[in-house]
Formats: C-alpha cells, sequence, structure tokens
C-alpha cells in the first residue's frame, strides 16, 4: 500500500479544508499541528474584485487531545485585502466556522466536546481544562458560548408545560462577605424540567420572563405551585390568574418544623437564660422534635416526653410539637373539600390565645394560604420536582467555585439540569 504522509497526516488532522503544513512534537509540550487553508481565493465583497494576501498571522487554537496528548491547531490564517485601490473595505481575515468560531480560541470540535463534557456529564471546568493543557476561563468561555445557543437558540426546549413551580435558590456567595445572592428556578413541574433560572427572588423578573411567553403558552398553566413566599403569589396573582395556585407541602411541613424550632429556643432562653448547651434537656430534644412522628420508636418517644417535662414547664414547645405534627397530617385526607375546612379549621385553632406566640403565627399563616394549601388535595402538584432541580443546581455550583456572573451560572445550571436537546449540539452555531 502506497502512503502519501501529507495526506497520511491530513486524514488524522480530520479538518477537509486545511493542508497540514507540519507537525511540531516537542517533549512535555502539546503537540502543535500547523494549518493553513486551501479554499480559492475569494472576491471582495465590496466591489467584487482580485483581492490579493496582505499577511498570514498564525492563531493557537486549543484542539482535542491526540494520541493522549493535548493539542494545538497552529492555524495561519490569511489577511485578505482588495486589490482595487479605490476600494474602501480594507482588509479581512478569513472565517472558517468548521475550523473555529471566530471569537473562541478552541477549535469547533473540541469546543462541542468540552461542552458536553461539562454541560451534561458535569465534570468540573478545571478537570476538563487539565485535560486539554489549556487554562480554565478557555474552557469556560467556550462552553457558555456553545451551551448559550444549545439553551436559547431552541425554541423547542421550553414545551407546553401545564403546571409551573416557581422556587428559589441560593444562586452564589461572593466576595469576602460571602454575599447570598438568591436566584429563581421556573419549574415544569409535571415534566420535572427546569425551563430557567432567573436573577433575584422578588416578582420581578419571574413576571417578565411569562410576559415573554406568548397568551397561548400561559393559558395552557392550570397549576402553579409556589412556596409561603407573598412575591411568588403575586407573580402567579398577576400573570398567570387562572392557574391553581397550589401551596407546596415540603414548604408548608417546613414551616411549621420552622415555628417549632423557634418556640424550642425561646422557652430555652426564658427558663435556663441562655442559649441551647449539650445538656440541657430542650437542646437534647431539638432533632426527635422535628423527626415524623411515625420514625420516632418508643424509645424515642419516651425520651422526648421526658426531655419536654424537664424543660418546657408552661409546655409550650409541646403545643409546637403538637401543632407541626397536625400540619403534616393534612396531607393524609383525600377529600379536597374536607382537606379545606381542615385546614380552615387548624389556622383558627392554632390562634387560640393559649397557644404560644409561634404557633400562633403558624395558625395565621395557614388561615392567610388556605386555598392554595387545600388545592394540593385537588392537584397534587407538588415543587417535588422542583427541589430535584435545585439539587441538581447545588450540584453544579459545587463544581463550579464561585459563579460571579449570572449569566454565567444560569448557562451551567440549564446545561445540567435543564434537560437541552443534546441532539442539536452538533449543529448550533456558537453565539
Ligand atoms: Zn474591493
Amino acid at each position: 500500500m502506497e502512503c502519501d504522509p501529507t495526506r497520511v497526516c491530513e486524514l488524522l488532522v480530520g479538518l477537509p479544508a486545511v493542508c497540514v503544513l507540519g507537525v511540531v512534537d516537542e517533549h512535555d509540550a502539546p503537540i502543535v499541528v500547523h494549518v493553513e487553508t486551501r479554499d480559492a481565493r475569494p472576491w471582495c465583497a465590496s466591489c467584487a474584485g482580485g483581492v490579493v494576501i496582505k499577511d498570514r498571522p498564525s492563531v493557537e487554537l486549543v484542539d482535542l487531545p491526540c494520541f493522549g496528548r493535548p493539542a494545538r491547531l497552529m492555524w495561519r490564517k490569511r489577511r485578505w485585502a482588495c486589490r482595487n485601490a479605490s476600494c474602501t473595505i480594507g482588509s479581512w481575515t478569513e472565517d472558517v466556522p468548521a475550523i473555529a468560531a471566530s471569537r473562541l480560541v478552541m477549535t469547533d470540535r473540541a469546543g462541542r466536546w468540552v461542552t458536553e463534557q461539562v454541560g451534561r456529564h458535569g465534570r468540573t471546568v478545571n478537570e476538563v481544562a487539565l485535560e486539554l493543557g489549556c487554562d480554565w476561563h478557555t474552557v469556560n468561555d467556550t462552553v457558555i458560548a456553545y451551551g448559550t445557543a444549545l439553551i436559547d437558540d431552541d425554541v423547542d426546549r421550553i414545551g407546553a408545560p401545564t403546571a409551573l413551580g416557581l422556587d428559589e435558590t441560593l444562586f452564589v456567595r461572593v466576595g469576602p462577605r460571602r454575599h447570598q445572592s438568591w436566584s429563581t428556578s421556573i419549574v415544569d413541574v409535571r415534566g420535572g424540567r427546569l425551563l430557567d433560572v432567573v436573577p433575584g427572588r422578588s416578582s420581578v423578573e419571574p413576571c417578565r420572563w411569562l410576559a415573554a411567553r406568548s397568551d397561548e403558552w400561559r393559558a395552557r398553566i392550570a397549576w402553579a405551585t409556589l412556596d409561603l413566599s407573598g412575591p411568588y403569589r403575586s407573580v402567579f396573582d398577576t400573570m398567570l390568574p387562572d392557574a391553581v395556585q397550589v401551596a407546596d407541602p415540603f414548604h408548608v411541613v417546613k414551616l411549621a418544623n420552622q415555628k417549632l424550632d423557634e418556640c424550642r429556643r425561646r422557652v430555652q432562653n426564658e427558663t435556663l437564660g441562655h442559649r441551647g448547651r449539650k445538656n440541657d434537656p430542650l437542646y437534647r430534644s431539638r432533632r426527635l422534635l422535628t423527626r415524623a412522628d411515625e420514625r420516632l420508636d418508643n424509645n424515642g418517644r419516651t425520651k422526648l416526653l421526658g426531655l419536654l417535662a424537664a424543660g418546657d414547664p408552661r409546655g409550650e414547645v409541646r403545643m409546637a410539637w403538637h401543632a407541626k405534627e397536625v400540619v403534616r397530617s393534612i396531607y393524609d385526607h383525600h377529600d379536597p373539600h374536607l382537606a379545606y375546612e381542615f385546614v380552615e379549621r387548624l389556622g383558627a385553632d392554632l390562634q387560640d390565645e393559649t397557644s404560644p406566640i409561634e404557633v400562633r403565627s403558624l395558625g395565621r399563616t395557614l388561615r392567610r394560604w388556605r386555598d392554595q394549601i387545600a388545592a394540593w388535595h385537588r392537584g397534587h402538584v407538588s415543587n417535588g420536582p422542583t427541589e430535584a432541580a435545585n439539587n441538581l443546581i447545588k450540584r453544579v455550583k459545587r463544581i463550579a467555585f464561585g459563579f460571579t456572573r449570572f449569566r454565567n451560572y444560569r448557562i451551567r445550571v440549564l446545561l445540567y439540569a435543564g434537560k437541552p436537546n443534546w441532539d442539536l449540539l452538533a449543529t448550533i452555531t456558537p453565539r
């Protein structure tokens, strides 16, 4: 078999439009493949006259690893100038997107590969950068460029959900004060898909996002789930007035547990004059109190009652504990109508003047949200899938230190948890 070394090399490099000028292989350095394009000479875009090569600047592109080693493509780009002296076009550099997008310092094929490694498989930018022998920013910029196209240029990605959830997520802590920034996840709660994340946890950005959808799209949303937050309620009141609002059970029970905790800490302080210490009975009871009743065995229950007898002289913590268990029992109901009556009566009972203040506050919240709480019994939609999406978001945050820019955070999260159509990766144009 005859073997033309240049031809073999070009086959290995695998880019149809280039000639290989040479390969430099030095110890402890990436393999460098020098190439130039062999496209025909263009015509001037302005006057349609002939052009000349002005010079050939080289650009170094990070490429896919080659034979297990980092590789670079050194592309001698042709810079053209118009021959016609009166033409105003100036000079321009050739652009071959099949080799690399003009703004990026990575080859197109490596760009698609890193996007999948980081975005889909959740590998860290650091790890991938190490494999390619390049810096963190090169990989990150490339993932964001391809990822933005995959997320935002795919008009079908958002689909046509019938149940929408809003949920707050801590987005990043940056700076010396570890500032808390919040974001809002917008989730298709039936399909379990993260549709988008927007900055903040006020009503502004979710409203803007919903306003950007069509009337038809919004009209299809029959259920809207939320935590017990006023801003999200106002988003739904304004933008999805016909959707039935459902308070997420997880957050309702969480609130009851929070109130129980507040009550325990207050009574602790009032009876012993200091915050909980290792041997204080109420401090020792804290985990038993928030545990679900059916998960307390006899020993646990006996121990808890003993600790309360010792540390809760007016029985306030005990009342808050019972209140929490009764709130949990809301979800044992099957009949939506009875559930509504139960929540309404419970809200009133808890506000009794003999109740500790934390329990009264819980009662007021239940009254205020009784429609949304009882609506769960009709729709059985919950933020469960939203919580799942949030867990994925947390994973993305763990593997990426300090997202300082919301835009990057959003793309990384949506690549990982937003179920983009990865089939499109081969055909998208990076932004
Ligand atoms: Zn010209």
